[in-house]
């Protein structure tokens, strides 16, 4: 049986009001159904740990559907339903979203010839997941509102801090779970169990990634990758001989882990003066991570992680250009703002922040961040129309002035309108 106990004092000091209020309502609407309900998973297990998590999963021992639908109704929210895997979610007027499961009664069935076991639906359900950790429940009817249930000794490999899968057969159910083991590991600062380290063992000695897709292996690396520090994962992968899977050259050396930490510093330098400006944190640092591959080699673990072509070109091609780039620029230091302008506004942030996190150079680094705090939001207050005005003859030359133009602003050498307008008497005459 389940440990049960009552958190609900945990939930009002650790949740907001309004997360609260919901989570209540979500239990008098399963309880108009005569439906369990259960917030579960990765957010309860960052409740205990003290870490926020806006990713509330909801499981529904009845329909999720009606369920979703009545909570839906009842909020003034937008519902998505998907009949056949019994899932829906829900999004209410502020954005926030909630995901809805079905808890089916059934059996479940092991991977090979094991026998069948029956069980709750609730447990059947937390029993799938990959950690134990992951698998407390909080029922959420009114009668036993914020009971914890902990069937799999969630809250003992919270205290202990460990990753521990639920059963053996874990990692032939679905692989991946390596690399998420990994990435919570190294997330909350934990250990991976030791029989669980074992398995792991084993699935990498017997390849169990060979059945698995490309683009579901690489899903879970670029998680690894969105991590806040990916270093500690990479070295946790070497240890157990899975880097091999992106390629079988590849070895966390000083070289790779001190680019990895210069990719790290440069996205707080980014992710602080641009809070606002999105960008792709998981293609820094794989661009980082396979820096030593010619193109060839590139292109070969681009297709075998089936990768987006707008994603191919940015390993494949992007990647080579800032290379270049990167050796055109150290030849012409001291850099001239016309030359950083004219060079890198080609680039997105991305690839901004690969060539200023690998590159050695101090001068090289600080015209990029010019670059990317002032020079790229300069423009010309003449325009095309204004050269028209000035009784100038349409035709290239008007490219030809305007690039001069901003490649004097670029430089200082004109601060005012005017100045840009006896700029361009000059420059014809
Ligand atoms: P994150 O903070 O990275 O989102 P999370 O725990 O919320 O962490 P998700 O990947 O969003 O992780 O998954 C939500 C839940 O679904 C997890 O708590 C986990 O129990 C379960 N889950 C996800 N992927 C798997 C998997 N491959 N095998 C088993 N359970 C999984």
């Amino acid at each position: 049986g389940a440990r049960t106990r009552n958190v609900v004092k945990m939930m009002r000091e650790r949740l907001s009001d309004s997360l609260l209020a919901i989570l209540k309502s979500a239990g008098e609407v399963a309880d108009t159904f005569g439906f369990g309900a259960y917030v579960v998973g990765g957010f309860v297990r960052d409740m205990f740990l003290c870490r926020s998590n806006e990713d509330v999963d909801i499981v529904v021992e009845g329909s999720g559907i009606a369920f979703a639908r009545e909570f839906a109704r009842i909020h003034n929210a937008r519902v998505h339903t998907y009949e056949k895997f019994g899932t829906a979610v829900v999004i209410l007027p502020d954005g926030f979203k909630i995901d809805v499961v079905t808890a089916r009664m059934e059996y479940y069935r092991f991977p090979a010839d094991l026998p069948t076991v029956e069980m709750s639906s609730i447990k059947l359900d937390l029993y799938r997941r990959d950690f134990t950790i992951n698998t407390l429940a909080i029922r959420l009817n009114a009668d036993r509102f914020g009971i914890l249930i902990d069937f799999f000794a969630a809250q003992k490999d919270i205290k202990e801090k460990a990753i521990r899968i639920l059963h053996n057969l874990s990692f032939v159910e679905d692989p991946t779970r390596v690399f998420r083991a990994i990435r919570f590991e190294q997330r909350f600062g934990f250990t991976i169990g030791k029989l669980t380290s074992g398995l792991i063992r084993n699935a990498v000695k017997m390849d169990f990634f060979k059945k698995l897709s490309g683009r579901r292996t690489f899903n879970e690396l670029r998680h690894i990758f969105e991590e806040e520090n990916p270093t500690p994962a990479i070295e946790r992968m070497h240890d157990y001989d899975l880097l091999r899977i992106i390629h079988p050259d590849l070895r966390p050396d000083r070289k790779l882990i001190a680019n990895f930490m210069a990719v790290k510093k440069v996205l707080a330098w980014h992710d602080l003066l641009f809070l606002d400006e999105a960008y792709l944190r998981w293609v820094v640092y794989f661009m980082v991570l396979i820096r030593q591959f010619d193109r060839e080699t590139t292109r070969q673990i681009c297709e075998k992680f089936a990768m987006s072509p707008r994603h191919q070109v940015i390993f494949c091609k992007d990647r080579f250009l800032a290379d270049r780039c990167l050796f055109y620029l150290g030849r012409n230091i001291p850099l001239k703002n016309s030359i950083l302008y004219r060079e890198l506004s080609a680039f997105r942030a991305e690839l901004l922040l690969y060539m200023m996190a690998v590159t050695r150079s101090r001068a090289i680094k600080k015209g990029i961040s010019q670059y990317f705090t002032h020079l790229r939001h300069i423009t010309t207050s003449v325009k095309g129309r204004d050269l028209k005005a000035m009784g100038i003859e349409p035709g290239p030359v008007y490219r030809e002035i305007l690039d001069a133009i901003l490649d004097a602003r670029l430089n200082g050498k004109l601060r005012s309108r005017d100045d840009e307008i006896n700029f361009v008497r000059a420059y014809v005459a």
